[in-house]
């Protein structure tokens, strides 16, 4: 056989989205654009104003700030090389060595998370120099490869914000936490459920990981692997267990609650002092820690209901260094992320997701003068907020019927020539078969006292 046969015989590859990677669809996506179009209007109330930063930035800013040992940073990020000489080597398939010998620099990845990028453009655009604090939000996809699952995926969205600079006043923290519980009360989320903990400061923290891991080290052998090798990279992450035979021993390890400094402690307090004002229900939780380095003092979560065991919404807290870890001025920084997939999936769950939404009106057009008048129809239906199926070509009324059923559709504008040269157009509810007769105007009229369905 001649290669050009093989070639003819060969199937299409039919293509696929990458794995933990997905499609978002209508009707669902109403949903996506209700959340987000909430979270504009919420965080706007809150004096929270719209940041967008790329979707890829330097290696280096993820490794400094989320911290070069995190699992987010030494597993689970997208990185490529950014420049020019490596995609030519690339192309010439010389990649051996490649990897070891890029400058960090030059090495870019998929962002895993937004804080970091937040922070930089805050010190890139001087922003200290505002009206302290800032307050913006973002929405986005970020990357993390991760084994894919109900809830987890390798490109996700969150939705986020910060308050940067300023004081580290608790009001400060409370009125961050105020905002996402609006946003989630006004989105009528099922089983929210708020858990707070401080994790300390510089001062206090270290002092209490030494003591976490002497702790540890004692009772080493009844640990599993995964607790064990923490025990030397980041001893806080164990008490995150979920471990069924490691509860016990968790249970009786000493809680950073009662190794706060004066200052943390007091903050703390306060904190707690300022939700409480707000009327913000919370519950303790000493073994609440968060997977990314930056965090000090203030930690909270946010689970949901319906969401198995990925069931955290919102992550956040304070990460009063970060700023003057990436080479800024010493700034204050509280913010939080809200797991947007998951939030979806809880409304959705819970019955929240909007019904699936059909047209207002499909017009059933037959004959060349009717089809002129539809179409103006269509322009001055559309004009007033209407949704309209104009079929592109004839069909029996029969037919188009069916289709306006098909669609969803509220009303069937029956179009032939008779009704154009007559005067009177027929309008069709569909719900309950039921037909008008009425003049172009006050058809128009009677229609637009109707509320559309897709506003
Ligand atoms: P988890 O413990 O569930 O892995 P995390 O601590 O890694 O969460 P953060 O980095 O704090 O999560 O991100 C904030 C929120 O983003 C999480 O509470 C979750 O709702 C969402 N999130 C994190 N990773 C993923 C993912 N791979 N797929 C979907 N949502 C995610
Ligand atoms: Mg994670």
């Amino acid at each position: 056989m001649s290669e050009g046969a093989a070639k003819k015989e060969e199937k299409p590859r039919k293509f696929q989205a990458i794995r933990g990677t997905r499609d978002l669809l209508p009707p669902e996506t109403a949903l996506w654009n209700r959340v987000e179009q909430t979270a504009h209007t919420v965080f706007g109330t809150f004096g929270f104003g719209e940041i967008r930063v790329p979707i890829f930035e330097s290696t280096d800013l993820f490794a400094r700030s989320i911290g070069a040992e995190t699992d987010v940073v030494s597993k689970e990020m997208y990185t490529f090389g950014g420049f020019a000489e490596f995609s030519a080597k690339v192309r010439e398939g010389r990649m051996e060595g490649m990897l070891s010998e890029m400058p960090p620099e030059e090495m870019i990845s998929l962002r895993p998370e937004a804080t970091a990028s937040v922070c930089r453009a805050y010190i890139e655009h001087n922003m200290q120099q505002l009206p302290q604090p800032v307050k913006l939000y973002y929405m986005g996809p970020m990357f993390r490869r991760e084994r894919p699952q109900k809830g987890r995926y390798r490109q996700f969205y969150q939705i986020g914000a910060e308050m940067l600079g300023g004081t580290d006043a608790p009001a400060i923290d409370a009125e961050v936490i105020e905002t996402v519980m609006t946003f989630f009360d006004r989105l009528e989320l099922q089983g929210v459920q708020l858990d707070i903990n401080s994790i300390g400061d510089r001062n206090c923290r270290p002092k209490y990981v030494e003591l976490l891991r002497a702790e540890l080290l004692k009772v080493k052998d009844k640990l599993g692997p995964d607790s064990q090798r923490r025990i030397e990279t980041n001893p806080l992450r164990v008490l995150d267990s979920k471990l069924e035979s490691e509860q016990g021993i968790i249970a009786a390890l000493p809680r950073i609650a009662d190794h706060l400094c004066e200052e943390c402690a007091a903050h703390y307090a306060a904190v707690k002092h300022q939700l409480e004002m707000r009327g913000v229900i919370y519950r303790e939780n000493w073994r609440l820690v968060r997977g990314l380095d930056y965090y000090m003092r203030t930690t909270f979560e946010i689970t949901a209901q319906g969401l198995g065991s990925q069931n955290a919404v919102c992550g956040g807290g304070r990460y009063d260094g970060l700023v003057e870890l990436l080479g800024g001025p010493p700034t204050k920084g509280i913010g939080f992320a809200i797991g947007e997939d998951r939030l979806i999936l809880s409304l959705q769950e819970s019955g929240k997701a909007p019904a699936p939404q059909g047209r207002d009106v499909y017009i059933a057009w037959m004959g060349e003068k009717a089809h002129a008048t539809a179409i103006r129809a269509a322009k001055d239906l559309r004009a007033a907020g209407f949704s309209v199926e104009l079929p592109p070509i004839e069909q029996k009324f029969g037919k188009a019927l069916g289709q306006a059923d098909k669609l969803n559709a509220r009303y069937a504008l029956i179009l032939g020539d008779n009704e154009v040269s007559e005067g009177l157009w027929t309008l069709k509810t569909l719900a309950d078969g039921s037909q008008q007769k009425l003049t172009e105007p006050d058809l128009l009229q009677f229609l637009r006292e109707q509320k559309p369905v897709s506003s």
